[in-house]
C-alpha cells in the first residue's frame, strides 16, 4: 500500500451501517472495502481450515479468535489493489487486533488515518439486522425498510438470486451486540487517545449518513 493511502477504520455494532457505508465510500473515493466478516464467510464457504474453526463462533455470535482474523487480514493486505486505500469494516474488533494493525501499518510507514464510531441505538438494530437480506452482487435490502422496486428483482444488477446471513437472526444479533460492547466498543477511547477518532450519528437516512461520511473522508485524506 502506498505510504500516504488513507486508512479508515468503521467502527459500531451490527446493523449500524458498515457494511453499507463502506461500499459507498468504495464508489465515492475509490478505495478498498475490506470487510473480516465477509473474508470469514468466503472462507467458511470454501470449507477452508479457518473457516472450519470460524463457523460454530460465527453462527454463535461470538469472535473468531485474533489469529484466525489477522491470517485472513494480512493476506488480503498484500494484495496489489489495496494501494489506493483501504476502508475497513469490521476489523479491529479486539485491543489485539488494534495493536496489530497498528504494527502491520507502521513497518510501512503508515498509521490509522481515521475511526470513525457510527453511533446507533442498540435496540434499532435488532430489528434493522435481523430482516436484512442481500443480492448476489452484494446490493442489500430489507424486509421493512427497503425492499426492491419489483419483487423478487434486484433494483442494481437484475439478479434474482438472494441470500440471508445465518446469523443474522434476533437470538445471534443479541449475542453479537454484547461482543461488540465488551470486546469492541473499548477501541473508540483507544482511538480517540490516538486523536483520529470521529463520531458520526448513524440512526438516519443512508443518504445523509454517505454525505456526512464523505465530509470526513475529504478533510482526512484529501
Ligand atoms: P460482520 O460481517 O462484520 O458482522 O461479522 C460477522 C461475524 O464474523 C462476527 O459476528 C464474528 O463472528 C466474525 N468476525 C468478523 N470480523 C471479525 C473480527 N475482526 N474479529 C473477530 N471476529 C470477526
Amino acid at each position: 500500500m502506498a505510504s500516504n493511502a488513507p486508512v479508515l477504520i468503521l467502527l459500531g455494532p451490527p446493523g449500524a451501517g458498515k457494511g453499507t457505508q463502506a461500499r459507498m465510500l468504495e464508489e465515492d473515493f475509490g478505495l478498498v472495502q475490506l470487510s473480516t466478516g465477509d473474508m470469514l464467510r468466503a472462507a467458511v464457504a470454501a470449507g477452508t481450515e479457518a473457516g472450519r474453526m470460524a463457523k460454530a463462533v460465527m453462527e454463535a455470535g461470538q469472535l473468531v479468535s485474533d489469529d484466525i482474523v489477522l491470517a485472513i487480514l494480512k493476506d488480503r493486505m498484500s494484495q496489489p489493489d489495496v494501494a489506493k486505500g483501504i476502508i475497513l469494516d469490521g476489523f479491529p474488533r479486539t485491543d489485539g487486533q488494534a495493536a496489530a494493525l497498528d504494527e502491520l501499518l507502521s513497518a510501512n510507514g503508515q498509521k490509522v488515518t481515521a475511526a470513525i464510531s457510527l453511533e446507533v441505538d442498540d435496540e434499532a438494530m435488532i430489528g434493522r439486522v435481523s430482516g436484512r437480506y442481500t443480492c448476489a452482487c452484494g446490493e442489500g435490502y430489507h424486509d421493512q425498510f427497503k425492499q426492491p422496486a419489483k419483487a423478487g428483482t434486484c433494483d442494481k444488477c437484475g439478479g434474482t438470486s438472494f441470500k440471508r446471513r445465518a446469523d443474522d437472526n434476533a437470538e445471534t444479533v443479541r449475542e453479537r451486540l454484547k461482543a461488540y460492547h465488551a470486546q469492541t466498543a473499548p477501541l473508540i477511547a483507544y482511538y480517540e487517545g490516538k486523536g483520529v477518532l470521529q463520531k458520526i450519528d448513524a440512526m438516519g437516512a443512508i443518504a445523509d449518513i454517505r454525505t456526512a461520511l464523505g465530509q470526513i473522508v475529504q478533510g482526512v485524506a484529501a
